[in-house]
């Protein structure tokens, strides 16, 4: 017999689910969870309901936002630049910085045949419809420093062959193997700056 109810061990198993949450930590949350009042808990279930009903990739660009497109491909339409990334959270450096000015595109992750993740996994049919039909003039690829940026960043360079646009990438000021989402302002104006041509 287990010594917590079901309902505690369920929610600790919610807990445990999330990346980087182990088993010690996640009951420490669950029954941290259990000591708060209960009005604290349920605006907490509440906002995590109301982020899943509201919050939706922009059919244009992936990244996750409220609005039928997102403020950015609405704001920037007509930009000629477009810096690609692998999920939706490492938009906010570039953002941060300042650096960038253009249209972002979220690939939805990265090439990775360990994890089973293929080309088909990924938005590229739409990459390339986005930068044919707006008539992108340079394409970052800033998809992190790890061997599997790199065989993305050079698949689709080959997906791109023929098509008269300017691929360039971050230069090499970002730590091997480090996400985007947690680059400071000074190395992402640093790798932005000194980016390079593929
Ligand atoms: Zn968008």
């Amino acid at each position: 017999m287990s010594v917590e109810p079901e309902s505690l061990e369920a929610l600790i198993a919610e807990f445990a689910g999330l990346p980087g949450i182990g088993q010690k930590t996640a009951r420490r949350l669950a029954y941290h969870v259990l000591t708060r009042p209960k009005s604290d808990v349920e605006r907490f279930a509440g906002n995590l309901t109301n982020a899943i009903e509201k919050v939706h990739p922009c059919p244009q660009c992936h990244a996750f936002t409220d609005q039928d497109i997102c403020p950015t491909c609405t704001e920037r339409a007509g930009a000629k630049a477009l810096c690609v990334v692998e999920k939706s959270s490492d938009i906010i450096p570039f953002e941060r910085s300042g650096i960038f000015k253009g249209l972002y595109f979220v690939l939805g992750g990265v090439l990775s045949p360990l994890d089973g993740i293929g080309p088909e996994h990924l938005h590229l049919p739409q990459l390339a419809a986005r930068v044919k039909d707006e008539g992108i003039e340079e394409l970052v690829l800033a998809l992190g420093s790890s061997p599997e940026a790199d065989s993305t960043a050079l698949m689709i360079d080959r997906m791109l062959a023929g098509v008269n646009v300017k691929r360039t990438r971050l230069a090499r000021g970002i730590p091997m193997g480090s996400d985007l989402e947690f680059i400071d302002e000074v190395t992402m104006l640093r790798a932005f700056e000194g980016r390079v041509s593929l």
